[in-house]
C-alpha cells in the first residue's frame, strides 16, 4: 500500500489501512526469520503538509531460532506502530525523512517496525540452558551425563581394593 505525501493539498488526507501481505523470510543478524502468516496492517494514515502521521496495528507469527540452544520456537508479534514520515527534512527529530521520492510505502514501515521489534538475542526463553559444551544436548530437556563421565582416579583405586575383598 502506497501512500503519496502531498504537501500542496490545505486539507489532511485521512486513509484507513486494512490489508494483510506475505512475505516469507526476515533475515535478521545473519539469520533467516520465517513468517508464518501473513502480515496483518491496520490503523489510519492522515496525511497533512507533506508529513504522514502512521498509527497500525502489526499482528503475525514468526518461526525463530534460539540463538543460545538453537530449537526452532514459534511466536506470535503484535506491535504497534506510531511514527511520522515526511518527504522534507524536518527539524523534528522523531519524523523519519523519505529516502528519495514522495512516495510512503506502508509495507516498508512494517517491515522497519518488526525489525526493531526484535531483540538483539532472540532466546526460546529468557532462562534457556542452552547447549552442553562437551556433548551438545539441549540442557533444557534436563542435565547431560558430562558430568558423572570423570571419575576420580583415587576413587577407581578405592574401587579397585573392595572388589579384591
Ligand atoms: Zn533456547
Ligand atoms: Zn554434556
Amino acid at each position: 500500500m502506497e501512500i503519496i505525501l502531498q504537501d500542496s493539498s490545505v486539507k489532511s488526507i485521512i486513509k484507513d489501512v486494512d490489508f494483510a501481505y506475505h512475505k516469507e523470510n526476515l533475515v535478521y543478524n545473519n539469520e533467516t526469520i520465517k513468517i508464518l502468516k501473513p502480515i496483518q496492517v491496520n490503523g489510519k494514515v492522515v496525511v497533512s503538509q507533506g508529513i504522514a502521521d502512521v498509527k497500525l496495528s502489526v499482528k503475525t507469527r514468526m518461526l525463530h531460532t534460539c540463538s543460545r540452544c538453537l530449537e526452532q520456537f514459534e511466536r506470535d508479534l503484535d506491535l504497534i506502530v506510531d511514527e511520522k514520515v515526511s518527504k522534507n527534512e524536518q527539524e523534528d527529530e522523531n519524523v523519519i525523512t523519505l529516502e528519495e521520492g514522495d512516495v510512503l510505502d506502508i509495507r516498508d514501515v512494517v517491515i522497519n517496525n518488526i525489525y526493531l521489534a526484535l531483540p538483539l538475542k532472540i532466546l526460546c526463553k529468557e532462562d534457556c540452558k542452552g547447549l552442553c559444551q562437551d556433548c551438545g544436548s539441549n540442557l533444557n530437556n534436563g542435565p547431560c551425563d558430562c558430568k558423572f563421565e570423570e571419575i576420580d582416579p583415587r576413587f577407581s583405586a578405592l574401587k579397585d581394593m573392595f572388589k579384591e575383598v
